[in-house]
């Protein structure tokens, strides 16, 4: 096939390709990226180029065509891009898991590497219902969360994202029927614990697990929370039997100012799910992780396996260029670039809290949010920050931000002013 012309690559693309949480045929025209380096999407057709401000959903932490990712890459492809798990290994996969054990909270010690962050949930969730099933107390099926949360788009996260107001409310009556207690408040109030405490008492003998994001909900709301949350939670699945998962696919690899949300309360659940940043923005993968007394509770069960086995599990690809991606992150004083953005958001985020129609201007680490008191108009917000060379997605009434840890300080001055103006004309 000839190269495409950019109409009638969008013509096509109208017609034949689904997009994200898109209608077919689309009905508004994406813009068409040629190339990608350092935090700027080159636009096709000599459009341009625009600073990313959405680290490709989280994931792009150290920005786009990076010489150590692409020689590790390149690396790879030169011995194998792939070969299946089953009853093979290969040394990208267990190096993988070497790091990820050595950098997520003590205790988390096995590790199930999985194709996308829904898939490391569902592991998640049969993980914990296994185990209990195999300490015969298969009664312990359901699952407990706040709500605000999303947990991905596969049958299980569904369950678990919030009910209302968010994506999958088709599908209400068929999910499985889980447990919800409300929204986490911003800062610590003690009622609110008194309401956790209950819920999870009360529902012990069902509840096979308790899930949250933690610290920062992402595509449920953009909502921080105080950490200490987290040791209620801690406390209370102890007390009452209930294992606990935190899905970090979104905070993980230091975007809230600590390597993982958990530490900021130092808190270690009994199941980790870990994707988006994991391969810096490369390739699909993500990871679930457990302790030793969740992964022996399952090989005890009648059914002494875990039996989950996606084809391209451990992608040896993807598993380098995580290593080199994880390698590069430990390697830098990541926390200081975090904390440089974090304050250039406070900075140039500021001035939104004065406009009308704004509720809340929020930080927390390489994370800023702009909350209106309405539904953004998409087509206005993303052309006002395309005006400013920005790329902004933004949802619901949130315009955001989570740029890559390589962002310099001008651009990030450039994206919070994008933040702003797609603030005032969305
Ligand atoms: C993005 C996300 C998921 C889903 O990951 P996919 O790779 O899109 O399947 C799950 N949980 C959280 C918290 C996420 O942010």
């Amino acid at each position: 096939m000839p190269d495409l012309t950019v109409p009638e690559l969008l013509e096509l693309d109208r017609r034949h390709v689904w997009h994200p949480y898109g209608p077919m045929p689309g009905r508004q025209e994406p813009l068409v990226v040629a190339a990608a380096s350092g935090v700027r999407l080159k636009l096709a057709g000599g459009s341009g180029e625009l600073v990313d401000g959405m680290s490709s959903w989280w994931s792009a932490i150290h920005g786009y065509n990076h010489p150590v990712l692409n020689e590790a890459a390149r690396e790879q492809l030169g011995r194998m891009s792939h070969v299946m798990f089953g009853g093979l290994t290969h040394e990208p996969a267990v190096r993988l898991a070497k790091l990820l054990v050595d950098m997520s909270p003590d205790g988390l010690e096995h590790v199930f590497l999985a194709d996308s962050g829904s898939v490391s949930v569902e592991v998640a969730v049969k993980m914990c219902l296994q185990y209990w099933r195999s300490l015969g107390r298969a009664s312990k099926q359901r699952l407990l969360t706040w709500r605000g949360g999303y947990h991905g788009d596969t049958w299980q996260p569904m369950s678990v994202c919030d009910p209302e107001g968010g994506m999958h409310e088709l599908w209400s009556g068929m999910l499985p029927r889980q447990v919800f207690v409300g929204p986490p408040p911003a800062a610590y109030e003690e009622s609110y614990t008194q309401e956790l405490r209950a819920a999870i008492a009360r529902h012990a003998d069902e509840l096979a697990a308790v899930i949250v994001e933690p610290v920062v909900q992402g595509a449920g709301g953009m909502r921080f929370h105080s950490p200490a949350y987290l040791r209620v939670l801690r406390e209370a699945c102890d007390a009452h039997d209930v294992l606990l998962v935190f899905d970090e696919i979104a905070t993980g690899f230091g975007r809230t100012g600590a390597l993982f949300a958990a530490g900021h309360a130092a808190v270690t659940p009994d199941v980790m799910c870990v994707g988006k940043a994991l391969t810096g923005g490369y390739l699909t993968m993500a990871a679930t992780l457990c302790t030793t007394r969740v992964a022996e509770g399952i090989s005890r069960g009648e059914v002494p396996v875990l039996a989950h086995g996606p084809t391209f599990m451990g992608n040896p690809l993807a598993a380098s260029v995580a290593c080199a991606s994880i390698e590069l992150l430990l390697g830098q004083d990541w926390l200081s670039e975090v904390k440089r953005i974090e304050a250039g958001l406070r900075e140039g985020l500021a001035p939104a809290a004065e406009l009308p129609g704004v509720t809340d201007v929020r930080v927390l680490g390489a994370i800023g949010v702009v909350q209106l008191d309405h539904a953004v108009d998409m087509k206005a917000a993303t052309e006002a920050a395309v005006r400013e060379g920005v790329w902004l997605r933004p949802f619901r009434d949130l315009i955001y931000t989570m740029p890559p840890y390589v962002t310099g300080d001008v651009d990030v001055a450039r994206i919070a002013r994008a933040v702003c103006a797609a603030a005032r004309e969305g």
